[in-house]
């Protein structure tokens, strides 16, 4: 998911609409809205689908007035996936004895479950199927006064992944859980005026300057133009996710004072190095294997070429929760450049093989229009592990490489060869030159390792083997 927030900005909830267009790859099924103003109070909108068809309309903007105001993009990964409801659209909104509170969540919270049994018990009403309505029935419990210091202890109580942009009547509340598994930047519009968001693109479009990263474990309030910072959780070392870096963020993005973009390309390198192939051609499976396979290119020599064509109309394939939508995406989406292709020997980068439906159809296409070989080279290390931190894995029976070797899966492609980059040459294309600690890695890399840096609480109890 993306979230967006603003304060001190005439029209507040403007700011956030163009921010959650900005994190619209993060999250495509809906997006909401809350703003504050002092006349009207807090009001919010949801809506399922692009922001750009609901959150552009005049007749909706004018109902969210007031110069504070935070947003969400929603990509289901617990709650009714699939089958989202409106009430499962954030941000969502609490009623305290001293005022109300807004938030939106990207992340997961590994021990939901436990905690909505145990707030269920003691009286709380839950509205929605999601895992972030226990932040506000914890805030609602606890016994501190002001709202920061409730969501203090609230998420004291919440173990796995969250970076939250919150709002009260007056200030605007950023916090990235111990470990900084998911990504969440501070903002400068002006002196004093200050903006939260999930990546530095959306700082980009709204002509905001990119401060700083909220640290891991740290809450940042915004008041009055005063932004204070507080560390409410045990000090850890932080393991952001590796994911961001391959696939999920926007290559115009800034990660850890890296550019996504170059991070990419620079696994390209890595892969060209590592995995080597004879061939005519370098192509991308647009858009994600791009960077990478032009740095793929750049090492080995083999000319880039567009090979696969896409429609820029059809959003991202993996994000449609069914199977026979995701299914029927990939031919939707890409179609095969014939006229380049017939008789050449390709070498295809993607950022990653999940279930293989992707790299199978396009296996297939490439060998239709007449390709003589097709090598897979793949942005990351073979996916065996589902990710219970906020990116929407299958379970590990749907995964490829959870029961194949790498040579299985080439063999069930039915291509010339296929390659992933290993673990430690990623490690090194975001900036690790001596590689992964394996003692104390510096990142999560969960799906690919299988080492989950949180517990999976809730997984666990329902059967899953660590
Ligand atoms: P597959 O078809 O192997 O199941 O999925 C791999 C494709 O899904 C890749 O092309 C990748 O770009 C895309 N993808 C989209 N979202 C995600 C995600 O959240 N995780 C992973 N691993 N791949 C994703
Ligand atoms: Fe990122 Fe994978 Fe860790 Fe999930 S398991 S947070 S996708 S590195
Ligand atoms: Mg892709």
């Amino acid at each position: 998911c993306g979230v967006f927030g603003v304060t001190g900005v005439a029209e507040a909830a403007n700011f956030v609409a163009l921010g959650l267009h900005a994190l619209q790859h993060r999250g495509q099924e809906a997006g909401g809205i809350v703003s504050h103003d002092p006349e009207h109070g807090f009001n919010s909108a949801r809506r399922f689908g692009y922001v750009r068809d609901h959150f552009t309309k005049a007749s909706l903007m004018e109902t969210l007035p007031g110069p504070l105001a935070i947003g969400h993009v929603r990509y289901s990964t617990s709650g009714s996936k699939g089958n989202t409801q409106l009430r499962d659209v954030q941000p969502f909104f609490g009623e305290f004895s001293l005022g109300g509170a807004a938030i939106a969540h990207n992340g997961n919270i590994t021990n939901a479950e436990a905690l909505r049994r145990e707030l269920i018990d003691a009286g709380s009403i839950f509205q929605s199927s999601s895992d972030s309505e226990c932040i506000i029935h914890l805030m609602a419990r606890s016994l501190q006064r002001k709202v920061p210091d409730r969501m203090m202890d609230a998420l004291r109580r919440v173990e796995g992944a969250f970076s939250i942009v919150a709002m009260t009547r007056t200030k605007l509340i950023g916090v990235r859980d111990p470990l900084g598994v998911r990504p969440l930047v501070l903002g400068r519009i002006s002196e004093g005026v200050y903006a939260l968001s999930s990546e530095t693109c959306a700082l980009d479009i709204i002509g905001a300057e990119f401060v700083r990263e909220v640290e891991p474990g740290e809450m940042v309030v915004v008041e009055n133009g005063e932004l204070q910072s507080h560390r409410p959780f045990r000090q850890e070392r932080p393991r952001f996710c590796i994911f961001e870096h391959v696939y999920f963020s926007r290559p115009d993005s800034i990660l850890g004072g890296r550019s996504v973009y170059e991070t990419r390309r620079q696994i390209g390198v890595e892969l060209a190095r590592e995995a080597p192939a004879e061939a005519d051609l370098v192509c991308p499976v647009p858009d994600s294997g791009t960077p990478a396979a032009i740095g793929f290119s750049q090492e080995s020599g083999i000319p880039y070429a567009m090979g696969i064509i896409r429609n820029q109309y059809m959003g991202r394939t993996f994000i449609e929760p069914t199977e026979q939508i995701r299914n029927m995406g990939v031919r939707l989406k890409l179609n095969v450049n014939r006229a380049l292709i017939r008789g050449k020997r390709v070498i295809l980068v993607d950022d990653s093989v999940v279930r293989g439906t992707t790299s199978r159809k396009i296996k297939e296409m490439i060998l239709d229009a007449g390709a003589a070989e097709v090598h897979f080279r793949i942005a990351s290390p073979p996916t065996a592990w589902p990710c219970f931190y906020g990116v929407d894995t299958p379970n590990r029976d749907k995964l490829l490489a959870a029961s194949m070797t790498e040579e299985e899966m080439r063999a069930h492609l039915q291509v010339d060869s296929l390659r992933f980059i290993t673990l430690n040459g990623l490690y090194r294309a975001v900036g690790e030159a001596d590689g992964r600690d394996a003692t104390c890695p510096q990142y999560c890399d969960a799906c690919f390792s299988g080492d989950y840096p949180v517990t999976p609480t809730d997984q666990i109890e329902k059967g899953f083997a660590l």
